[in-house]
């Protein structure tokens, strides 16, 4: 059942629905439910007979019991962590500056180009829905064909089409010259685009530009303030990631040194690998391997009070620069 025909109430996983398999924060799979299918991860086999008829969200163990998942409905937000890659794509920190900068909202019409593999695509889709549209154009027919194909299989089919076209060369289809609220661009050289972004944007519209080098970011705004755009702005969005999880701190300046030692010979919780495996098994159990109510005994066998406070530190694999936002305001009267 397409995602937009069903009601909130009735979020049963069917036959042919597509499922974000969870197994932790960094590790999903989308899925299409098929009758005798069978996922296998690292938690077991999973036959997709027995997610059928169940909720979504809910949690399935694997069949040798090693583990298990939690069966997610696709959100613009797990796709773009689900989805097959045929390009780099925006991740959800630029793709919600994005959404909120070019002030799209219910109705909107939106052009962007290029789809590549649909990522920002989703989020711009939901934004504009039910009375919007996206009209999103790539020139590799093949990245259309498949962008398609997850467009339709996601349920957003009605509210995107997507269209082979070489917009730096060809520029925007003039059918849509004048009525257009925001333009997206993630193309090797925007400037060439932006001719024709001027002719498509209505009064007042909004165009974005991303782009991962300075240079292309410096061409853009030269032709975006020749062509009278107000307002150009450009950002660039640092991701910064945190790790937070109840750590035991000793709270006692009776701590021996014996016992001191031990917590600091402990590998830190930062130093883990973000893709280790945890032998217990399923999403985010990274059970402590000491005594949960904070209490260990020193050499001398005296008592230590311990709290568990939330501990939030950055990963040290910072991710950083994906590129340059760059925003502008079309300021001329059609
Ligand atoms: N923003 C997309 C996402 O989040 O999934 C990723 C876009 S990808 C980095 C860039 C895309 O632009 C590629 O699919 C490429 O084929 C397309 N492209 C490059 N030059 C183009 C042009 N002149 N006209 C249309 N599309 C173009």
């Amino acid at each position: 059942v397409p995602t937009e025909q069903r009601s909130e109430k009735s979020r049963v996983i069917c036959e042919g629905d597509v499922v974000v398999v969870y197994e932790r924060h960094d590790r999903m799979k989308a899925v299409t439910v098929a009758k005798n299918g069978e996922l296998q991860n690292r938690f077991g086999v999973f036959p997709h007979n027995e997610w059928m008829g169940k909720e979504f969200g809910c949690q399935v163990k694997g069949r040798n019991g090693a583990g298990f998942v939690y069966l997610l409905a696709p959100t613009p937000e797990l796709w773009t962590l689900a989805l097959p890659h045929r390009t780099q794509i925006l991740y959800i920190a630029d793709i919600s500056f994005v959404v909120s900068f070019l002030e799209l909202r219910p109705g909107s019409v939106v052009l962007e180009s290029g789809t590549g593999s649909g990522s920002l695509t989703h989020s711009l889709a939901r934004a504009v829905a039910p009375t919007g549209h996206v009209h999103t154009f790539d020139f590799h027919e093949q990245r259309a064909n498949a962008a398609r194909e997850d467009f339709a299989r996601n349920g957003v089919s009605g509210v995107v089409t997507v269209k082979v076209r070489d917009i730096q060369g060809e520029g925007f289809p003039e059918e849509l010259a004048g009525c257009v609220d925001g333009v997206f661009l993630d193309l090797p050289q925007p400037w060439l685009a932006i001719p024709s972004v001027v002719r498509s944007l209505r009064p007042d519209g909004l165009v974005c530009s991303f782009s991962p080098c300075i240079e292309q970011v410096q061409r853009t705004c030269e032709v975006l303030s020749k062509h009278q755009f107000a307002d150009i702005r450009t950002f660039e969005v640092l991701l910064r990631s945190y790790e937070v999880r109840h750590e035991n701190l000793s709270t006692s300046f009776e701590c021996s040194e014996q016992t001191f030692s031990k917590e600091a010979t402990k590998s830190p919780p930062h130093k883990r690998q973000r893709g280790e495996v945890d032998e217990k098994g399923g999403p985010e159990s990274e059970g402590h391997a000491e005594d949960p109510n904070g209490g260990s005994k020193t050499a001398a066998g005296s008592i230590v009070k311990q709290s568990r406070p939330v501990i939030a530190r950055p990963y040290p694999e910072t991710k950083g620069h994906t590129g340059y936002l760059t925003f502008a305001r079309q300021a001329t009267c059609m």
